[in-house]
């Protein structure tokens, strides 16, 4: 199986609710940076996972593993003893705001479900994926779609043509419930009535206008994100004076995420970047990709 990376174009994040939660409203985007995932059947009860890949070091091994939570509930559902084997071929930056955890437990959703012969309907594959976080959904389903709820209620949004990005992968270490509490402690008494709604980035996507796009990015966790990490604002600036379209931290960073306005200004900012030493490794990427499929 494969599955790819994400970016938020939008992420409109609500008030802090009593359950500790937020609603967000939020653009998906599936870009082409993919994780391949193998899952085998073995003689032995249990679910063993392997992972090969940069950083594959910070990837966890036991029931953390989302990949692992996957499998298993598929067999639950299935009815079938959770005997398999995992094997992760991690391309998507561990811990860099892309979902990376999410696209492999998607991708291993698809493949036990194959693999046992479940032929469990999409919705029931939805209400999975929702319970193992809130990207998984969207990523069985890639494209770009608005997420709303927690992020798992994902329904489609049209986009013309091909988007062209440069990922700033920074070194990772800005763990997400850190950045929404530091969203928290910014916003104290002034939390917003609901989150905020993305109609700049889903009429930029639908013109195909990279221009346009580029200024309705939007993401209420940059602020935060930028508070625990400042290095990443001289990611930011560096992308607006190479002539980026726009740019963005994705998710809760720190990747930073820049809109290029042609392919070939993709590879001309990319390059450049990487002289500039702002940060770890520079990948390009289109979008939109499919989800997560069999290959
Ligand atoms: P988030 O989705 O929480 O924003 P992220 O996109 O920043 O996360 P991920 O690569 O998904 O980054 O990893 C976040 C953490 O999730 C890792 O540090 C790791 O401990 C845990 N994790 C669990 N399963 C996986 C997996 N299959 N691949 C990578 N990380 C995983």
């Amino acid at each position: 199986m494969r599955a790819p990376a994400k970016v938020n174009l939008h992420l409109g994040v609500g008030p802090l609710r009593s359950d500790g939660k937020h609603e967000l409203h939020t653009i998906y985007h599936a870009v082409s940076l993919f994780d391949l995932v193998t899952v085998e059947r073995t003689d032995k009860q249990g679910v063993t996972v392997d992972v090969e890949g940069e950083h594959a070091d910070e990837v966890p091994l036991n029931e953390d593993n989302l990949a692992t939570q996957a499998v298993r509930a598929v067999a639950a559902v299935a009815g079938v003893d959770p005997a398999a084997h995992i094997t992760l071929r991690k391309d998507i930056p561990v811990g860099g705001g892309l979902a990376g955890g999410s696209a492999d437990a998607a991708a291993a959703l698809v493949a036990a479900d194959a693999l046992w012969g479940a032929h469990l309907s999409q919705r029931e594959l939805e209400r999975l994926a929702s319970g193992l976080g809130s990207d998984v959904a969207f990523l069985l389903h890639g494209g770009t779609a608005l997420g709303t709820g927690h992020g798992e209620v994902v329904s489609p949004v049209l986009s013309r043509g091909e988007w062209h990005w440069v990922l700033a992968v920074a070194e990772m270490g800005l763990s997400t419930p850190t950045v929404y509490a530091e969203l928290d402690r910014q916003r104290g008494d002034n939390q917003p009535d609901e989150p905020s709604v993305a109609d700049g980035v889903i009429a930029a996507l639908l013109a195909g206008d990279p221009v346009a796009l580029g200024l309705a990015l939007r993401n209420d966790l940059q602020s935060p994100a930028l508070q625990l990490r400042p290095n990443l604002a001289r990611v930011l600036d560096a992308g607006r004076e190479l002539g980026a379209a726009g740019g963005i931290v994705s998710g809760s960073g720190p990747t930073v995420a820049l809109l290029a306005r042609t392919p070939g200004d993709a590879v001309r900012i990319a390059s450049a970047l990487a002289g500039y030493d702002v940060c770890r490794t520079v990948r390009r990427a289109t979008g939109p990709a499919p989800g997560a499929r069999i290959v």
